[in-house]
């Protein structure tokens, strides 16, 4: 396996100013065998139709395979013992059980990993792209924050994602394959044996070893070939803030957060899973019927002016459209709160009457208030607002009846923060590397 270099020339950056959304490039070219990763029920029955499989087996088969593949974690047909030979000879011949190739994997000296993961190109003999996902470790949960696209076709001004030039939709396959990749490499399946030991310097599959020197794992008080109890999954929860606009990609995220909520399955409750978006207002609404997962939305400012400059899509729904949306979001309670993220950058947001206005505005809705410290990239025009701004900012937000949790970097040695995730896909000079790698660690 060969790691892609990152020493070549990076791609043209940075969409022209003014543009509102990049040209999403969207076909696919799937491989020759396809996975069954990431299919529905329905789908997979229809698969096991088209290879022969009689009608009246049909139902007891899915049920078969979905059991080996979300609860057993199966990677070959070869191990669905309960399954006849001669059908896991016939399911060999024509799928796989592949997910996402993992192309290098980081640990951050806080137990935060990250998996660089690759995934085909949209057209035949066009190189691939590269994903990410990142697994955060946490006393009470472990999230996994999963990519929807390659790239984003949105520019937000503060987003390093947003600079990206390559975009492609990911397929639902691609989706949970990424929860597929990081309960494998956890070692997070119900089975006895076989599990990696995410311990040893040289990984099984040969990945290179990219840790960061004497860190140590989040997860590592687990011990890997151990059963992990139903309530003690590492991963238990999921968020889509990885790459990309959720609600930009709406039928395949969908299909991918049902299998993963599926209770014979991945069995990740829908309130364990958050799918964050910009704010594309006539997908909320969707996602609210057809998901019924927990929302959080980046609003990032209270004005509309601002908001156009920082998010661009707010000049295509605008601030009171987004909010409208929101209050429509079914089954909110004060147990059910979107979520409101809001990056502090310096003199830009951070006002102590943006903060004012900031509650005022939410009113009304069962919210939580995230504030996300700018996690700057070489070339950002922006910082982050002082520490001590950001308590006064906080302040007000709480003493106003919000829980508003500063959210803790995480990650930042292996550039696993909030948007700072960007694909190998467009490379990184090794200058703008080095500073990002220093800027990373100096905070
Ligand atoms: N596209 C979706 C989800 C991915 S971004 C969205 O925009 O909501 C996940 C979160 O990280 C969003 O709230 C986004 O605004 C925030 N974010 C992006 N770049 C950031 C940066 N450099 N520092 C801190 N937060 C950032
Ligand atoms: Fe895309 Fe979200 Fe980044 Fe905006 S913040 S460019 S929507 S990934």
């Amino acid at each position: 396996m060969t790691v892609p270099s990152l020493s070549a020339d990076p791609m043209p950056d940075a969409a022209p100013a003014g543009v509102l959304e990049k040209a999403p490039l969207e076909r696919y070219v799937p491989p020759a065998k396809p996975s069954l990763v990431g299919l529905s029920r329905a789908q997979l029955a229809e698969a096991l139709d088209g290879v022969g499989v009689p009608g009246a087996q049909r139902k007891m088969r899915v049920q078969q395979i979905w059991h080996w593949l979300y609860v057993r974690g199966a990677t070959h047909f070869d191990e669905m013992t309960s399954v006849s030979k001669e059908l896991r000879a016939l399911l060999d011949r024509h799928f796989t059980l592949d997910r996402p190739e993992v192309v290098a994997e980081q640990v951050s000296v806080d137990g935060t990993r990250k998996w660089l993961l690759r995934v085909p190109g949209e057209h035949a003999g066009e190189l691939p792209h590269e994903v990410e996902c990142v697994y955060i470790p946490e006393a009470d949960r472990g999230t996994l924050c999963l990519s929807s696209q390659v790239g984003c076709t949105l520019t937000c001004t503060f987003c390093h994602t947003g600079t990206q030039r390559l975009v492609r939709n990911l397929t639902a396959g691609e989706i949970v394959g990424q929860i597929m990749v990081a309960r494998d490499r956890l070692g997070d399946w119900h089975r006895k044996s076989g599990l990696p030991d995410l311990r040893t310097t040289e990984s099984k599959s040969g990945l290179p070893d990219l840790r960061t020197s004497g860190s140590k794992s989040g997860a590592s008080d687990t011990t890997p070939g151990s059963l992990p109890a139903e309530s003690h999954r590492l991963v238990s929860n999921i968020v889509m803030m990885g790459m990309g606009e959720p609600l930009y990609n709406f039928e395949a995220v969908r299909d991918a957060l049902l299998v993963a909520a599926d209770g014979e399955g991945i069995a990740i409750s829908k309130r364990r899973i958050t799918l964050s978006t910009s704010g594309v207002v006539p997908n909320i609404a969707r996602a609210g019927a057809e998901i019924g997962c927990m929302l959080a939305v980046s609003l990032h400012a209270v004005r509309d002016d601002l908001r156009n400059e920082l998010v661009p899509l707010n000049r295509k729904y605008p601030i009171a459209e987004l909010l409208a949306a929101c209050r429509d979001y079914p089954g909110l309670s004060n147990a059910r709160r979107i979520t409101f993220e809001y990056v502090m950058l310096k003199d830009v947001n951070d006002s102590l009457a943006d903060a004012k206005a900031l509650v005022k505005l939410l009113k009304g809705i069962p919210a939580k208030i995230n504030l996300i410290p700018f996690n700057p990239w070489p070339g950002t025009r922006y910082e982050c607002s002082d520490w001590d701004r950001i308590e006064k900012f906080s302040e007000i937000v709480f003493n106003a009846g919000y829980a508003s949790p500063v959210r803790t970097p995480r990650g930042r040695d292996i550039l696993a923060a909030c948007g700072q995730l960007k694909s190998a896909t467009e490379k990184l000079s090794a200058r703008e590397r080095l500073a990002l790698r220093a800027m990373a660690m100096t905070d």
